[in-house]
């Protein structure tokens, strides 16, 4: 049998596997792209899925960290066709009393909104910003991109300054803890927790309250023009532009190895090819070494932590919704600002109800309260529908397993849970009336894993972001750095530091661990 012969093989086409392979094509290597499904993009996937015209964002619709992110500027990804516009108000939280909290891209903005409900509260973000937004782009954002640091190393090096040394207590205690520590506002915590729970986050977990200090700091919600799909195309373009292939329809049964070696893979279709150097796997940790390579061939501590590797968080129920026009919320009459941010949360009243929803989730219950995410693209970027139209994206956080039937329990729950969060955002927005919908598509989290099952229980970070899978522990301890057990398998998939989300940190990082192991010309960095 012919059997083609590659530098690299990537096993996925999810933007950290695009990424990833252009950065190897560009250091003159010969790489292949195999995708299972008939596009590329992985977790960037833009189809019009309710009308002809109206594009809509299937999984991620903000990329926070492409367009400033080393990739982006490497890989040249404007002249690939990859724009981002930067709405200026990246959030409002939308209270029961529909009073709201918008953010602005400019601090003081920001601080002057919070101001609204305490004064205090508002100077303590300002002086957030002050102690720690320098630190914030000096230190997290090269952090995604290199491999994760030790903690010894990490800890050595927050325990150098005061600033540093307050984080270390931060890094232990919940996010809860942390906001009850900076402010007073229920509906200031309120809405900083809410800026938490779009990552997976559990707002009462030890060892996460750290990250929602992140958070508070982070103020932008760049959209990619012509929807998240457009960031794949670019990335697809600039991998080909350097020589490298992507073949779609092309699913990996197998990981083939000789000794303790990966020398290439089978395909579903029962071709194989070879590689000379490696194989980089974009896939979740569960089937690419325990389905594709095999637990015989993987020492017993790995194989127990790959099975270990959980994703027990909680998943998206998402409605997608063409309208005629945008909706006009409530809470505008206190801040007209809301109709024109990012995105609209609506979480409930108090920090309680959230974790007492988020509880409810790990419970199986999907929850009979609003915790909806509601973003409008076509606002700031109009080319995602027919003119004077628009998309909505409605997001409900959900369970993956319904008590008590798991996964089934959706398809009898689906059409009246999708009537019930409807209803329950027409409550804030009231000019949506039903002929303003021309159409809507529900997404439960089966949906999700349907479309893409690198989404395991629908969680959309690839694996809980817990503090057991973070960093220099994810996906497992002494496995953080790209590389697998077996000589000449990698890893490059949002399940490796710095985690799931669209910043193609992991498949930035993969190319560089692999660059250095085969002294290949490291143009980048
Ligand atoms: C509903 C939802 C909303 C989200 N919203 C956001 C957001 O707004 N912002 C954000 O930053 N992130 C968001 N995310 C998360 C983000 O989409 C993912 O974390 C990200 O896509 C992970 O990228 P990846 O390249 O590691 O993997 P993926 O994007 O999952 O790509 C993996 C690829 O591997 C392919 N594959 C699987 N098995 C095989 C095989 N055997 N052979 C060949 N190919 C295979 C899959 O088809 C897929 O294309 C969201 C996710 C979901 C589900």
């Amino acid at each position: 049998m012919h059997t083609v012969s590659y530098d690299f093989i990537v096993i996925g086409a999810g933007h950290n596997g695009l990424a990833c392979a252009a950065y190897l094509a560009k250091a003159g290597a010969k790489v292949l792209v195999a995708e299972r499904s008939a596009r590329v993009g992985g977790g960037c996937h833009t189809e019009e899925v309710t009308l002809p015209g109206f594009k809509h964002n299937i999984c991620s619709v903000v990329h926070t960290h492409i367009p400033t992110s080393p990739v982006y500027r490497d890989l040249e990804l404007e002249h690939h066709g990859v724009r981002y516009v930067y709405p200026e108000h990246p959030r409002g939280t939308i209270f029961p009393d529909h009073k709201t909290i918008v953010m602005h891209r400019e601090p003081e903005r920001t601080a002057a909104e919070l101001g609204r409900f305490s004064a205090r509260d508002a100077r303590t973000f300002t002086q957030l910003v002050n102690d720690y937004g320098e630190f914030f782009e000096a230190t997290y954002l090269p952090l995604m991109y290199s491999p994760p640091l030790p903690p010894s190393a990490q800890t050595a090096e927050l325990e150098k300054s005061e600033e540093g040394r307050t984080l270390l207590q931060w890094q232990v205690s919940t996010p809860v803890q942390l906001l009850n520590e900076l402010f007073e506002s229920e509906e200031v915590k309120v809405h900083f927790l809410n800026r938490l729970t779009v990552l997976n986050i559990a707002p009462d977990q030890h060892g996460l309250g750290w990250i929602c200090l992140f958070r508070i700091l982070l103020a932008e919600a760049p959209i990619c023009v012509g929807g998240s799909g457009q960031l794949a195309a670019g990335l697809r373009s600039a991998l080909e532009a350097n020589g490298g292939a992507v073949q779609t329809g092309l699913g990996v049964r197998q990981i083939l190895t000789r000794g303790n070696r990966a020398v290439g893979v089978e395909f579903e279709d029962g071709t194989r090819a070879e590689t000379a150097k490696a194989v980089i796997t974009n896939v979740e940790p569960k089937k690419s070494f325990l389905q594709m390579v095999g637990e015989e061939s993987l020492p017993d501590t790995f194989a127990t932590r790959v099975k270990n590797y959980h994703s027990r968080g909680r998943s998206l129920f998402a409605l997608h919704l063409a309208l005629s026009e945008p909706p006009r919320y409530r809470a505008a009459a206190d801040n007209s600002s809301v109709d024109i941010s990012f995105s609209q949360e609506m979480f409930g009243g108090s920090v309680e109800e959230q974790v007492r929803a988020y509880h409810d989730i790990a419970m199986g219950s999907p929850p009979r309260r609003a915790m909806l995410q509601v973003t409008l693209p076509t606002i700031f970027d109009p080319s995602q529908a027919p003119d004077g139209k628009h998309t909505a994206v409605i997001w409900q956080y959900a369970p993956y397993n319904v008590s008590p039937r798991g996964p089934e329990g959706w398809r009898d729950l689906r059409v009246e849970y999708a009537s019930y969060v409807l209803d329950l955002w027409r409550s804030y927005a009231p000019n949506i009336t039903q002929d303003k919908i021309l159409a809507m598509t529900i997404q439960d989290p089966t949906d999700t894993v349907q479309i893409n099952d690198n989404f395991i229980n629908g969680v959309e970070v690839v694996g809980d972001l817990s503090p057991d899978q973070m960093g220099f522990f994810r996906p497992f301890a002494n496995w953080s750095n790209y590389r697998s057990p077996l000589d000449g398998l990698y890893m490059c998939g949002g399940y490796c530091h710095p985690g799931g989300g669209v910043h193609a940190g992991a498949g930035h990082n993969a190319a560089t661990v692999i660059a250095e192991d085969f002294a290949l010309n490291k143009w980048w960095g």
